[in-house]
């Protein structure tokens, strides 16, 4: 198991091509099994690594908002939703309210200081324990060099699918 972010940047590099022949690979798998094999890898990685001494996705992702998870999130701050909403959110392109600043201004010393209000995005991810994994998994795969549990799940699925004694050499 490899959690140092530094190191799963330089693999997530090294093995672009690797996961790029993965992609494939798990296209013409049986994709009811390649769910049950990932939601089962994610619970191990999940209790083994913990969040709270990482909080990489909190320095690298916006979460998206609902308005749900902002009458949450005023009830907490004590604010007004329009100072709220002025003070930390801001949209995108597509017209999706996100958390204006990254880090998210609510990560203190690694720490959510909202956790039990945190958005539903941020409860969600890294979203491996739903199903059609193989449908999303390009979505998946932007998170490899971003979430250790994603980048541990993903390796140990390649050894237990045996792909790289079937694929070409792997890219060390
Ligand atoms: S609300 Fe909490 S969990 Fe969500 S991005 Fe901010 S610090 Fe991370
Ligand atoms: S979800 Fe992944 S990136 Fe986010 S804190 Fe947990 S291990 Fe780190």
């Amino acid at each position: 198991m490899i959690i140092d972010i530094t190191e799963i940047e330089k693999l997530a590099r090294k093995r672009r091509s690797e996961n790029l022949r993965f992609i494939a690979f798990l296209k013409e798998k049986n994709k009811r099994y390649i769910d049950h094999l990932v939601m089962e890898l994610n619970k191990y990685f999940s209790a083994e690594i913990s969040c709270t001494a990482c909080g990489h996705c909190c320095t690298k992702l916006r979460p998206i908002l609902a308005e749900s998870d902002i009458d949450q999130l005023v009830k907490v701050t004590k604010m007004t939703r329009s100072k709220f909403k002025k003070e930390y959110i801001e949209m995108d392109e597509e017209g999706d309210m996100l958390f204006k600043n990254l880090p998210c201004s609510f990560l203190k010393n690694n720490k959510c200081t909202i956790y039990h209000y945190r958005p539903e995005d941020c409860q969600e991810y890294p979203n491996l324990h739903k199903i059609d994994f193989v449908e999303r998994i390009f979505g998946i795969m932007e998170n490899y060099s971003i979430c250790p549990i994603v980048f541990n799940v993903i390796e140990a699925l390649k050894d237990r699918l045996d792909f790289k004694s079937g694929s070409k050499p792997a890219d060390t």
